[in-house]
């Protein structure tokens, strides 16, 4: 009798690149357990969704598809359904009662455990024939996980095993504790943290297993555009009165060094040249050496200590501490395999001198820098418990240029911020004050997002949501649309120099003709290949990002365009500066030649979204 194929797993994420980082994460320790996966949800057998709770709107979504899934159920009762992230850990055990068909809910600070739990629920679902076709179907490793397991399945919020132990014996219990009010009908898998996070420095150093994960991340040669995240710090201390993460996420918690540092290589080994680190705050980060814990031969993540503030320089260099400018400088000089590496999002408090001067000397930190304001009104940070002024924000801004904007040398930087609309007690005045913010700030791209209170925020607890809904969303509109005007003007700046571009891929045009064309040789019976020897025609092209070039040309500083390939074959990539430009792949190169790489591209037109240009030599 032929094996059963492994379950499909279909995996959807919401949010944020944490969440990514994080369903990556798990993905591929459930690809290490045999388990396989799916792009079509209808096509597989375990269904999860990594969720996000910083705005209702993303998790409107995932309710959506929860009612899609309990339909779904009806007809496949062994469908594993599982919640994971931030939705799980701000919701809780009660997402079980008003979600009947969740099976699985794990925290973002538990995922270590998330194979586990799918193995158990998998098993005890009665999917797949039950245990023993379904033990013949995947590979390696999991008898041992389901003989440890048992059936024993409801871990509560704030539970002693929900705060991180290791072993799955501990994690699982039998009976249902907290929640044995529920009557549950089939057994669920929960993991959460809680308020666990929040404990004493040594107790969570001690169980910090959620390390395990980022360690045995599977790094594969074929499994990447170039490009990757990595996580350096985890959870955050701030507290803004709005946001949600400081109590889904836990405390802010720094991975060691050496742990990011040899992650990194593995990475820079697989081929992958772009590295993105990733943090809430990420340039809080610090590792003190000195008071490091080690668990079975593992240094253990720390603590963050709270940043006082003022200073230009971390006041805890030394020869014991690595900085948060220690960490970029090691990672440029050890691991020279990575030509870009980025960071994302800074705290605008805290950020040193020290930091910028590491960017400006290491030719492969981009000089790009992501410091989300949130408002323009100072009465509005102290609203939100921010901690710090507008001018202390544009003293940094002005302080972050004056040392790393370099046009003259190619090396601009570019800067990104965030903006909340409509907070409460927001006035026409503030909304006018954050408008002067944009034009003064002059981000290349700022994200602005209507404010949505959080069930859980202190925000959400004392602070009326007294903007009415109309008025939100004019004030979305309005800086949208000054934000447009500075970012075409930012784009267009650019026109005439040529800038490293990171290839990621075939731009959204050239994907679309792709697809035309897949569908069209489907029809006639013809495979297709995607590469610049099979040059795929563009019909109807967007005329506003085709690169105006068409032929070899020698421009005035003596740089010599290559080529095009064709107007169909077009591909897209990033700046240092995080720009999006779009060129045609050039005469004699496949676009796979480019994909992954660092390619020189002479900018010739732009717009507020996207710069075109073509490569040069
Ligand atoms: N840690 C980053 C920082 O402090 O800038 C941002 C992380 S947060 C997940 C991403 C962005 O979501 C924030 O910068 C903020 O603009 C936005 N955000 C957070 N809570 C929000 C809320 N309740 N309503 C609307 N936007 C929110
Ligand atoms: Fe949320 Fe503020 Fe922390 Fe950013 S710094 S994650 S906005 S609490």
């Amino acid at each position: 009798m032929p094996a059963p194929s492994p379950p499909q797993v279909y995996i959807e994420t919401f949010g944020c690149q944490m969440n990514e980082l994080d369903s990556e994460l798990v993905s591929g320790a459930l690809r290490s357990m045999g388990y396989s996966f799916t792009a079509d949800a209808s096509a597989a057998s375990v269904v999860l969704y990594n969720t996000c709770s910083v705005r209702d709107h993303a998790e409107q979504k995932v309710r959506s598809r929860l009612g899609e899934m309990a339909l779904r159920k009806k007809e496949e009762p062994g469908l594993v359904v599982g919640v994971l992230g931030c939705m799980a850990e701000r919701d809780g055990v009660d997402m079980l009662k008003r979600f009947p068909v969740v099976d699985i809910l794990c925290g973002p600070g538990e995922l270590d455990k998330l194979p586990a739990m799918v193995d158990n629920a998998v098993r005890t679902s009665g999917a797949h024939g039950g245990e023993e076709e379904f033990q013949r179907g995947v590979r390696g490793g999991r008898g041992e996980i389901q003989s440890e397991m048992g059936r024993g399945t409801v871990v509560a919020a704030g539970s002693p095993a929900a705060g991180g132990i290791p072993n799955p014996v501990s994690l699982y219990s039998s009976a249902p504790s907290a929640s044995s009010a529920l009557k549950l009908s089939a057994p669920k898998q929960v993991a959460l943290q809680g308020n666990a996070s929040r404990r004493s420095a040594t107790l969570a150093a001690a169980a910090d297993s959620l390390e395990m994960l980022d360690l045995s991340r599977s790094v594969s040669p074929t499994d990447h555009n170039g490009s990757a995240y990595v996580r350096i710090t985890r959870g955050c201390n701030k507290f803004c009165t709005y946001c949600v993460v400081p109590h889904t996420r836990g405390a802010e918690v720094h991975r060691p060094p050496e742990h990011i540092i040899d992650e990194c290589k593995r990475l820079a080994d697989a081929g992958v040249v772009e590295v993105t680190l990733l943090g809430q705050t990420v340039n809080h980060y610090r590792f003190e050496h000195a008071s490091a814990v080690t668990v079975g031969g593992v240094v253990q993540p720390q603590k963050g200590r709270s940043f006082t503030g003022g200073h230009t320089r971390d006041p805890f260099a030394g020869a014991q501490v690595t900085t948060f400018a220690d960490l970029l400088k090691r990672i440029h000089d050890e691991v020279p395999g990575i030509l870009r590496l980025r960071f994302v999002t800074s705290y605008p408090r805290d950020f040193g001198d020290d930091v910028l001067e590491v960017i400006r000397d290491s030719p492969r930190i981009c000089r790009y820098l992501h410091v989300p304001a949130q408002t323009g009104s100072d009465r509005m940070l102290t609203a939100m418990n921010r901690g710090y002024s507008i001018s202390e924000y544009l003293e940094f801004i002005d302080r972050a240029r004056a040392i790393l904007h370099q046009p003259e040398i190619n090396r601009p930087l570019t800067i990104a911020g965030d903006i909340i609309a409509g907070f409460c007690g927001e006035t026409e005045a503030d909304h006018l004050a954050t408008a002067d913010l944009l034009r003064r700030a002059r981000y290349k791209n700022c994200f602005i997002f209507k404010y949505s209170p959080r069930p859980g925020t202190t925000a959400y607890d004392r602070l009326p949501d007294d903007v009415p809904e109309d008025v939100k969303r004019r004030r979305v509109n309005e800086l949208l649309a000054l934000q447009q005007t500075i970012s075409d003007e930012i784009s267009r700046e650019h026109i005439g120099q040529t800038l490293g571009v990171f290839v990621s891929g075939l731009s959204a045009r050239a994907t679309k003709a792709a697809k035309r064309k897949e569908r069209a040789n489907a029809a006639a019976g013809v495979t297709l290949t995607i590469s610049g020897r099979d040059p795929v025609h563009a019909e109807g092209t967007d005329a506003s990002n085709a690169c105006t070039i068409d032929a070899s040309h020698v421009f005035d500083d003596g740089s010599e365009s290559l080529e095009p390939h064709g107007p169909g074959v077009q591909l897209t990539g990033r700046t240092d500066g995080d720009l999006i430009v779009v060129f045609d792949c050039p005469s004699g190169m496949s676009p796979d030649d480019l994909i992954g790489r660092v390619v020189p591209v002479r900018v010739v037109d732009a717009n507020q979204l996207t710069m075109s240009g073509v490569v040069v030599r």
